[in-house]
């Protein structure tokens, strides 16, 4: 394995939360017997796309959330976007479309990029950015994602973004910063500064079926400032 391959694997252990590693000492006769040449499926492909992740996704049966779907919900938008969403799972309108953020929650975080876009003076519509989620599949009754189905789907999230690379991440709730940050802290504590998914810049902000209830005016207020900070960054 080559050191950048190392790198690699380490940083996608790093990404699940997996905080130490150990290296089994084996005895020199038996390394010995390791070929020189052998070759480790790696982890992210050379020249990875998204219709070759896609295409590796193929019929998921990964994970139970198999059961209940209708359709698979990849993701949409820019395959070159400066600017990734990342959400928590499909909801039912998205499940019923195969697309992600079609039904309340979508209309509301299209009119904020978009509405926001406009007053900073930044010609950006929906279509120009990418947005994803965490796990592909709707989970029953909307629940959150469970560990397992998190970790599995992940491994495609993650494909995602090295397959963009944007300039920035929008982690929408605690699902996607748990997932792109391997932390337990909550969205009011890791909202409104930057941190990073390996070396891309990421931002925290509060989901927008979050926003959608009457009582969370006051999030609504720090959801644009931060979407105004991330779109300042990665346009200006
Ligand atoms: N909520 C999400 O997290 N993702 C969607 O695609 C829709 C609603």
């Amino acid at each position: 394995m080559s050191p950048e391959e190392l790198r690699q694997r380490l940083e996608f252990y790093q990404d699940l939360g997996i905080k130490q590693i150990y290296r089994r000492v084996s005895p020199v006769s038996e390394m010995k017997q390791i070929p020189k040449d052998i070759q480790l499926p790696g982890l992210v492909p050379d020249g990875d796309t998204l219709e070759r992740i896609s295409a590796d996704i193929g019929d998921c049966t990964r994970c139970r959330l198999c059961k209940g779907r209708n359709k698979i919900v990849f993701g949409d938008g820019d395959a070159n976007a400066k600017l990734v969403f990342v959400g928590e799972g499909p909801g039912a309108d998205e499940d019923e479309q195969g697309l992600p953020f079609v039904g309340r929650a979508g209309q509301l975080l299209t009119q904020m990029i978009e509405g926001t876009s406009a007053k900073e003076g930044i010609p950006l519509k929906r279509r120009d950015v990418y947005i994803c989620n965490v796990v592909k599949c709707r989970p029953p009754e909307n629940r959150t994602p469970l560990p397992d189905e998190m970790e599995i789907c992940g491994a495609f999230l993650f494909r995602q973004l090295m397959a963009i690379r944007p300039k920035a991440i929008c982690a929408l709730g605690s699902t996607a910063a748990k997932a792109l940050l391997a932390t337990k802290d909550g969205v009011t504590r890791l909202r409104g500064k930057w941190h990073k998914w390996r070396d891309i810049p990421l931002i925290v902000t509060y989901h927008p079926s979050y926003l959608l209830r009457p009582y969370n005016q006051d999030a609504k207020r720090e959801a644009w400032e931060d979407l105004k900070k991330a779109l300042h960054f990665v346009y200006d």
